[in-house]
């Protein structure tokens, strides 16, 4: 602990395998030492230099405030909402996150959902398996994917690689996002009830916090169904964009005609209405989660950590810190 060359970092999350030998090769690593024994927190606080944390740790002003010396935060993930970044920002503390180099496997999925939501292929598992092929003949036949149209809210660094994917469904393209994006061949529209109104899928890849909470709600949802039960949900952004309760009446009411989520209001606890309906398929906010990806967020993260404390600049700050 006495080391002067290993700073103090305190760990604001259970990290990745792939992440906590290269900090504790390089720090004093206290592993969530704030929840797990907040008097030894107390005494050490003031030397606590650094904080590593996942896409979905919670850094609130309050931590921050109780750290004197804190220098930088280190997120291991693209989405840093749990972060309080004007606290951070306030006292010249740097964070950073990891974009761009998830994008693939987040598209991946998105389209993944899609296909998994419109093709009925967790039910078509579960019908081969539970012997119901043999016992009931073929399945109810199920919605087509290429050449709808897909609405995509938020078009950044994921919303591109999903288009990009779903230009080789042949799908008709629309998005929205905070500005149009005047490089891109895809029509803009400025309102996401709009853009529901027009798409028979829509898919959520906005950040997450207080500027997208409920940004799809009970309107959104009725727009995106046209009054006839059409049109199918897709969330890989966060669970705070949407409106789950709203989300829930419109599934069970037939407002929809389905949904694919992989991630939720209060991770883990997904709500027993959802896991009941066969037509709603659910994955634990697995976006990035792959070897290679994470391995490659892991390296990120710890690279972001080195080269501050060698008082080099950074290589991913998030867009507040730049
Ligand atoms: P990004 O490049 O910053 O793109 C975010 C997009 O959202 C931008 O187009 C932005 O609009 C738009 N946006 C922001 N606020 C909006 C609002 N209020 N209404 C409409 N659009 C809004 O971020 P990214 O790298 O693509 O990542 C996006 C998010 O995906 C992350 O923040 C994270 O929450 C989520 N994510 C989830 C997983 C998972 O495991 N499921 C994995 C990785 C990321 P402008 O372009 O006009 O600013």
């Amino acid at each position: 602990m006495s080391d002067p060359s290993r700073p103090h970092l305190l760990t604001a999350a259970k990290l990745s395998p792939m992440l906590m030998p290269q900090i504790e090769a390089a720090f004093v690593v206290l592993d969530r030492l704030h929840e797990a024994d907040p008097a030894a927190f107390a005494a050490v606080a003031p030397q606590i230099r650094a904080i590593a944390a996942s896409g979905d740790s919670r850094v609130p002003g309050d931590l921050i405030a109780r750290l004197p010396a804190l220098e930088t935060i280190s997120v291991m993930g693209v989405g840093y909402d749990g972060v309080d970044v004007a606290a951070a920002k306030a006292r010249g503390v740097m964070v950073t996150h990891t974009p761009d180099v998830l994008n693939d496997d987040v598209a991946d999925l998105a389209l993944g959902l899609m296909l998994c939501a419109s093709r009925q292929l967790p039910a078509a598992d579960r019908w081969v398996r539970s012997g119901d092929w043999a016992a009931r003949g073929a399945m109810p036949l199920a919605r087509k994917m290429s050449g709808a149209r897909l609405g995509i809210v938020g078009m950044g660094r994921i919303g591109q690689a999903i288009a990009q994917r779903a230009v080789a469904f042949g799908m008709d393209i629309a998005y929205t996002a905070r500005s149009a994006k005047p490089a891109l061949p895809w029509a803009f529209v400025p309102d996401v009830t709009a853009l529901a109104a027009c798409s028979d899928f829509l898919v959520l890849i906005t950040p997450g916090g207080a500027g997208t909470r409920h940004l799809v709600n009970a309107e959104v949802l009725r727009a995106l169904g046209k009054g006839r039960g059409e049109g199918i949900l897709v969330n890989v952004a966060r669970g705070s964009v949407v409106d789950e309760v709203a989300l829930i009446e419109a599934l069970e009411g037939g407002v929809i005609a389905g949904a694919a989520l992989d991630v939720f209001a209060d991770e883990p606890n997904v709500p027993e209405r959802l896991r009941a309906m066969p037509h709603v398929v659910l994955a634990p906010h697995i976006g990035s989660a792959t070897n290679a990806t994470r391995q490659a967020m892991a390296d990120l993260a710890a690279d972001n950590l080195r080269l501050h404390f060698a008082g080099q600049a950074v290589r991913t700050p998030v867009p507040e810190c730049r």
